[in-house]
């Protein structure tokens, strides 16, 4: 489309910094962020990791701009409390303390600091995007052609396409899909960061686990640890998944709406249930790393799945987690959400008409947001809701139950763009 145009971005988070900046790239004539949050989104910072595939991917494309700090992974350790093994996977004091490693696999990622992350995409925009913040969109409907953007303070504005980047609870899907909402998978994760260095001093063996993931399994759940780089030098990122004591967080009603605890306002029945967990089932090494984690920088997030039948509809399109929630077991909500801005520049540069463009996108990105979220909870299932006798299996059975949860999929961290190789 050569015309430009104009385009409403609602979410100014990691999927609508992506799709702002690849609006202007591809053409558009103004581009506009609504964002309810005032203040620094950068303080929200949490760990994620990224694909090496994919972010080579998203650089290569634009959507991920160079320069962002990472911390390279290598290998993920899947670790159950034992004193029976050799402490291989031990950063000890003891055999048992690091727990023993029951299986050991490639782990090609990178961690980011989820502030540090947002920050390089927001400095990274086009300065022709007008990025406003305090701005809380109510509604968004259809007006012939164009698309209208209700506003909290009472105004409303109209712009030939807008993109719901406005996370799970998304305001645009209701108009999109009314029919889909987020649905609670019956577990929560805790989580937390800390000072790196703080977590280094209960470790003897000097960082040997710097560029690992570790899984620490137990009945009922599992919790990854890795580093992530930080604004004030490393930390260490964690998130524990398990089923939260009945009735702790009023959601087992299905009906009720998504929500998600805020750092450092857990109630005492949910910092309990943690500190059970890590006294019965952590090797004592990561209970006490995870132990130096402070109230203010540890949050309690329910687990959903949304999948939505479209992602198009009039002047209205569905980016990031706004269009699929899923699971965090995958480790590719950001990949997606920059795939997902990718994809929307390519259809956009591809079309010939506004028609064209959300036909584009919907046909690039539907499938593979409903094949996400699908591998997702089959990995949700194997790794909390059903976990396998992790501390009976030897490597060959965890390996064999590992490929079960994928299913033929290629791995974690989501699919390729690249258009797959012509069979000759
Ligand atoms: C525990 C956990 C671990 C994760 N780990 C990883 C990982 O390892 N790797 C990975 O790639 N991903 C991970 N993710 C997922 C990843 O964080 C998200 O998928 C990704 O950040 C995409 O988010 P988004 O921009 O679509 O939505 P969000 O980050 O939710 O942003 C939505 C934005 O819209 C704004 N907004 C909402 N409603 C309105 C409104 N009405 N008006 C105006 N503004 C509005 C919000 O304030 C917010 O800024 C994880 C997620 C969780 C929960």
């Amino acid at each position: 489309m050569r015309d430009g145009g104009t385009v409403a971005v609602i979410g100014g988070s990691i999927a609508g910094c992506a799709f702002a900046a690849a609006a202007v790239r591809a053409g558009a004539r103004e581009v506009v962020v609504l964002e309810r949050t005032l203040g620094r989104l950068e303080d929200r910072g949490l760990g994620l990791c990224v694909h090496d595939e994919r972010a080579a991917e998203l650089t290569a494309t634009g959507a991920l701009p160079a320069g962002i700090a990472a911390h390279r992974l290598v290998r993920r350790r899947w670790v159950v409390r034992d004193g029976s093994g050799t402490g291989t996977g031990a950063p000890s004091a003891g055999p048992a303390a690091g727990g023993r490693v029951i299986w050991e696999q490639p782990f090609p990622f990178h961690s980011y600091h989820w502030g540090l992350l947002w920050r390089g995409l927001r400095d990274g925009m086009p300065a022709a995007v007008d990025y406003r913040q305090g701005e809380t969109v109510t509604a968004v409907v259809r007006a012939g052609e164009r698309a209208e953007v209700r506003l909290g303070g009472g105004g409303a504005e109209r712009y030939d396409l807008t993109v719901g980047a406005d996370g799970y609870r998304s305001v645009v899907r209701r108009t999109v899909c009314p029919e889909s909402r987020p649905h609670y998978a019956g577990y929560v994760c805790w989580r937390g960061n800390l000072d790196a260095r703080r977590a280094a001093a209960l470790d003897p063996s000097g960082g040997e686990w710097d560029d690992a993931v570790t899984t620490v399994c137990f009945p009922g759940g599992s919790c990854v640890v890795y580093r992530i780089p930080g604004p004030d030098g490393p930390r260490v990122n964690w998130v524990l998944y398990a089923t939260p004591p009945p009735g702790a967080l009023g959601l087992d009603d299905p009906a009720s709406d998504p929500t998600s605890f805020p750092a450092g306002r857990l109630s005492p029945e949910l910092t309990e249930h943690l500190a059970g967990l890590l006294a019965r089932e952590f090797p004592p090494y990561w209970a006490a790393v995870l132990s130096l984690t402070e109230p203010e920088d540890t949050f309690v997030q329910p687990i959903y799945d949304l999948e939505t039948p479209r992602t198009t509809s009039g002047r209205f399109l569905l980016g990031g987690d706004a269009a699929t929630v899923v699971r965090p077991h995958n480790t590719s909500g950001a990949a997606k959400a920059l795939q997902d801005a990718s994809a929307f520049e390519t259809a956009w540069r591809e079309a010939a008409s506004w028609d064209g463009l959300l036909r584009g996108y919907e046909e690039a990105r539907g499938p593979a947001g409903r094949d996400l979220v699908a591998l997702a909870r089959r990995l949700g299932r194997a790794q909390v809701e059903r976990t396998p006798p992790w501390a009976a299996m030897n490597e060959r059975d965890v390996e064999a139950w590992w490929r079960e949860q994928l299913a033929g999929a290629a791995g974690i961290g989501g699919g390729s763009m690249e258009p797959a190789p012509r069979e000759s």
